[in-house]
């Protein structure tokens, strides 16, 4: 299973970067693709000059031509804030993208994994959601170049299947943070804990009553490995943590670790924003046996471990 080349695209992000350290020590060899606009370099630079890990500075809306034998598609902006901030280049990341990815593993004879999202449930009418579920997104709302855009790269992903019997794998991820999460990306785990650190109010957007389940990044790494090196299934598998909190209760939560006394204050609630979200995780257990292992007090340790580090350095 070691010594494959593998391509991540969106390799410098948040998931990117901790995907590349776990290929590396898995002897693999990495070639990371990423334009920058809401990675960065700071996340990968302890693997520059590393003899099995190699990067380049391209933009998956324009062709790529390497050579690999899997990709990780993982190359597009994910916090509201970052996609919402061009929302064309947005939708043109999930779909010419993807078709780039595509038409490259059509090319090499590689398999590739893409990284889908529970936002394609758009605001559920099914709780919890499981793959079956065709979901309830508003094709016109501020979210759309972000859900929609996802859409079609699922659909490529399987019309290229059955057209080119392309090897495929698709992943919808829900919720999941972590170390190297983006400080200002505006989602909501990082803004709690900045604000925690920095002695201001926790920003509860509506009545805070509002669910998201949060799963670790090391535990859906985890999953992401096992689903692309396993034949059983091409997907979709969701994968997160099937433990549901409210927001209110995930601001409790931070307050407590960080020990902060700023409190919490309430701030308008965004348009489309999903009343609740929770994963049905059983096609991830029965194909991957995967299943989150962090829960969210520890992950919120080290989370929180990571955030101090950085203000400190600032
Ligand atoms: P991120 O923004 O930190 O990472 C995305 C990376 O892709 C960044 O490094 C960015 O610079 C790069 N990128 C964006 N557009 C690109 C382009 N056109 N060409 C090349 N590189 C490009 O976000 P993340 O949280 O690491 O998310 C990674 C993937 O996982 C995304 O596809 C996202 O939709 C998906 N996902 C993440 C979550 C989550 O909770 N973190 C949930 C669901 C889905
Ligand atoms: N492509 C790429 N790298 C490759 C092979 C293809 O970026 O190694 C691009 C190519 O530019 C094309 C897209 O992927 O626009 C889709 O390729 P495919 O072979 O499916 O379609 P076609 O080239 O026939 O339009
Ligand atoms: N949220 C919040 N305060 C914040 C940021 C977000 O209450 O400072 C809420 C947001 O309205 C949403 C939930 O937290 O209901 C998760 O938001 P995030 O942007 O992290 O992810 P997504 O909405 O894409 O699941």
């Amino acid at each position: 299973m070691s010594g494959k080349t593998v391509l991540v695209t969106g390799g410098a992000g948040f998931l990117g970067s901790h995907l590349c350290d776990r290929l590396v020590e898995m002897g693999d060899d990495v070639i990371c693709v990423d334009n920058f606009f809401s990675g960065s370099k700071q996340n990968i630079k302890h693997l520059l000059g590393h003899p099995r890990f190699e990067l380049i500075r391209h933009d998956i809306v324009r062709p790529l031509f390497v050579e690999a034998e899997q990709i990780y598609n993982l190359a597009c902006p994910a916090s509201p804030k970052a996609y919402q901030y061009n929302p064309i280049k947005t939708i043109k990341t999930s779909t010419v993208g993807m078709v780039n990815v595509l038409g490259l593993a059509k090319r090499c004879g590689a398999r590739v994994l893409h990284t889908s999202t529970s936002e394609i449930y758009g605001d559920p009418e099914v709780h919890p959601q499981p793959e079956e579920y065709w979901g309830n997104v508003n094709p016109v709302g501020p979210r759309s170049c972000y859900d929609e855009g996802k859409r079609v790269a699922e659909s490529l992903c399987i019309n290229y299947h059955l057209a080119h019997q392309l090897e495929v794998r698709i992943v919808r991820i829900f919720n999941t943070y972590g170390p190297r999460m983006h400080p200002d990306d505006g989602r909501v785990v990082s803004n709690f804990i900045m604000q925690a650190l920095h002695g201001k109010p926790l920003t509860l957007y509506g009545d805070g009553l509002q669910t998201r389940s949060f799963c670790y990044v090391d535990d859906l790494i985890e999953g992401f490995i096992r689903m692309m090196n396993q034949t059983e299934t091409i997907g979709p598998v969701n994968l997160g943590n099937p433990g549901e909190f409210t927001m209110k209760q995930l601001a409790q939560a931070v307050l407590e670790i960080t020990g902060a006394t700023s409190g919490m204050t309430h701030e308008p609630l965004p348009q489309d924003d999903p009343k609740q979200r929770c994963p049905d995780i059983s096609k991830a257990e029965k194909y991957l046996n995967w299943r989150p292992e962090t829960n969210l007090h520890q992950g919120l340790q080290r989370t929180i471990e990571f955030y101090r580090h950085v203000s400190e350095a600032q």
